[in-house]
């Protein structure tokens, strides 16, 4: 039985210098008890869906990532919130996209998934679609934070400027995601996001669609991305690093890292991912200055970064 369990808080992540290290440390915390609360459920004997839902919902809830409270701003100043989730166990999946007022946007992708009518609902009828099945509604600026109207005006004046292209990874985007393991074997996989900062309206990245930020499947892999969701979803991202496994023979350390490093690099965006194979073992590859990571692995400890270095916070 090999219980494990990993998370991303996006590939977006500031330079050390642009945060204190108060603020770094919180990040981390919040990835800490995040991981805490799925591995509770993993350890009480739960399914892996369960435990990536519950990561999620931590990570929504707080501000240091782009995903629910702390979402990115869209070109109107308005949050567009996506998610899915995956049961590798029996490939069923449900998604929300374009949603405003569903403070867990992860809760309404799994009631979609559980519902069985639909993988995906868009916009206003997936906010009616989380009220109805009673999940908490917010009005809209419950999700906006001062980080993120200050990212949004600067990508305007860059707009204006013209120097977009130099615009940080940081300024841009993020997004949160889970993988996990239960003792069954059976893997799962998470994701939620804001998108982009300054995104058209209407836009909706990968994070919502199955196969392109999110896959599990049990005996190969678990999988959610982060970064330029366009591409992401041209490359079919996530069930490309599956079949990699499945059709090309590779293991999961050189199908990620060949993705990330080679192939959705030679696109000059920002990308990672976390990654679960089929036994457990974790990867976060990035190509970007950190990616918000962290896992529990074989050892049981909670291990997170953002760069670089990783810290260990104590027994799972
Ligand atoms: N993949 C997300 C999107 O394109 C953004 C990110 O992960 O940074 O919506």
């Amino acid at each position: 039985m090999t219980l494990a369990l990993g998370l991303h808080g996006g590939c977006g992540t500031l330079e050390r210098s642009l945060m204190s290290e108060e603020a770094w440390a919180q990040s981390r915390a919040h990835m800490g008890a995040a991981l805490k609360a799925g591995w509770a459920i993993l350890a009480g004997g739960g399914r892996a869906v369960e435990a990536v839902e519950a990561v999620v919902v931590a990570l929504e809830d707080s501000p240091h990532f782009n995903a629910g409270y702390g979402a990115a701003l869209n070109e109107n100043g308005r949050h567009e919130l996506d998610a899915s989730i995956m049961d590798g166990a029996t490939l069923e999946a449900g998604a929300v996209c374009a949603t405003t007022r569903i403070r867990n946007p992860i809760r309404a992708a799994r009631k979609v998934m559980e519902s069985g009518r639909a993988v995906l609902l868009t916009g206003a009828a997936a906010d009616d679609f989380a009220a109805a099945a009673g999940l908490d509604i917010v009005a809209p600026d419950y999700f906006t934070t001062q980080r993120r109207v200050e990212a949004l005006a600067k990508l305007r004046e860059r707009g204006r400027l013209g120097t977009i292209v130099a615009a940080s990874e940081a300024e841009k985007h993020g997004t949160v995601g889970a993988v996990a393991r239960d003792g069954a074997g059976n893997l799962a996989a998470a994701t939620s996001t804001g998108g982009f900062n300054n995104k058209p309206r209407g836009r909706v990245g990968d994070s919502p669609i199955v196969g392109a930020g999110t896959y599990a499947r049990n005996g190969v892999c678990a999988v959610s991305c982060t970064g330029q969701g366009e591409i992401f979803i041209r490359r079919v991202a996530a069930y490309d690093c599956a079949a990699r496994i499945m059709y090309g023979g590779q293991t999961l350390a050189a199908a990620s890292d060949e993705l990330v490093q080679k192939i959705l690099a030679s696109h000059d965006i920002g990308a990672g991912m976390i990654a679960l194979g089929a036994e457990g073992d974790p990867r976060a590859p990035f190509n970007t200055i950190g990616m918000f990571r962290g896992w529990i692995g074989a050892a049981r400890r909670i291990v997170v970064g953002a760069h670089e270095d990783l810290h260990d916070l104590g027994p799972a």
